[in-house]
């Protein structure tokens, strides 16, 4: 396998960073999970623009472009072999000393990227729907660590997955402070109730799958569709309910805290959604 690190293509043996790299001491970086589908990276400009959003805000200064951080994807993927994968791209603080001072990272950030296949969500919880539980970590505060950096920070989400570990599920419900329905540990959630579908306005990642499929829903499904306050009585109370993400795409859920949603099987209009997801994703991004 070979990585893309700091402007080379290198063996994954060779493939290592300090461990004074900040990163690793203190989750001080950026990144992005991408995949490509039958030789079409699905949008890549997004997930470019998303990650240089996070470093901006962070004041992590890449010396690539955007247009070199595209190319440099690509050329990882390639080298690979692969026309179908999963894409880690990694951006660190770089190296610095022992303090968390990001002022003592005085080189230029690591840039890592990683290609290899996809590992799913098991066939069988695509066709029978999840059943997931809310857990009580809350997602972090927006004026604390602000959910719309995607930020290798993620011990906030890490927790929430140990929470739904012990109580033998496959995902958790974050609420936001305010107790409102925020999103899951790495995916995003939607509900579909009387031709509308909703989905949380704050206190969470702006999923790029969560754009397309807010997309396709209503150019192509005729939905009402809005970004709202969700509360879990209202989840329980839905028709159907799914969580959408880059590796999940999207996965139905049937059971939530015990409650059954809609009928406690996957709903049509969750499966229509995936399908015009999945025809979307051989189209929309960069070919190579
Ligand atoms: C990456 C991520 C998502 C999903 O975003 P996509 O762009 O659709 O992959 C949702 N929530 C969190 C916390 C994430 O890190």
């Amino acid at each position: 396998m070979k990585i893309f690190l700091n402007g080379k293509l290198v063996e994954k043996e060779d493939a290592r960073v300090s461990v004074f790299d900040h990163g690793f001491l203190y989750g001080d970086g950026a990144f992005e999970g991408i995949r490509a589908y039958d030789g079409v990276v699905f949008r890549l400009a997004e997930h470019i623009d998303r990650l240089y959003e996070t470093c901006h805000t962070m004041l992590i200064h890449l010396d690539m472009d955007k247009q070199g951080m595209t190319e440099a994807v690509v050329k990882t993927i390639r080298a690979n072999g692969l026309r179908n994968a999963y894409i880690r791209l990694v951006v660190t603080r770089g190296d610095g000393d022992l303090g968390l001072d990001p002022r003592k990272c005085k080189g230029s950030p690591n840039v890592i990227i990683i290609a290899d296949k996809i590992t799913l969500y098991p066939d069988e919880l695509y066709r029978q729907g999840l059943e997931i539980v809310t857990v009580p970590t809350v997602r972090n505060h927006p004026e604390a660590i602000n959910p719309q950096l995607k930020s290798l920070n993620y011990l906030n989400n890490i927790l929430a997955k140990i929470e739904a570990n012990n109580a033998g599920v496959p995902e958790a419900i974050m609420l936001d402070g305010s107790g409102y329905v925020a999103e899951c540990t790495g995916d995003n959630i939607f509900m579909v109730k009387k031709g509308e579908l909703k989905t949380p306005l704050q206190g969470r990642l702006r999923g790029i799958t969560r754009d397309a499929v807010m997309e396709l829903a209503d150019s192509k499904c005729g939905l009402k569709v809005s970004e709202t306050l969700i509360t879990r009585h209202e989840l329980f109370n839905a028709e159907e309910v799914f969580l959408t993400g880059t590796a999940a795409e999207l996965i139905p859920v049937v059971k939530i805290d015990g409650r059954m949603i809609g009928t406690g099987k996957p709903g049509p209009v969750t499966g229509k959604l995936l399908k015009l997801f999945q025809a979307l994703t051989r189209k929309d991004g960069v070919k190579f």
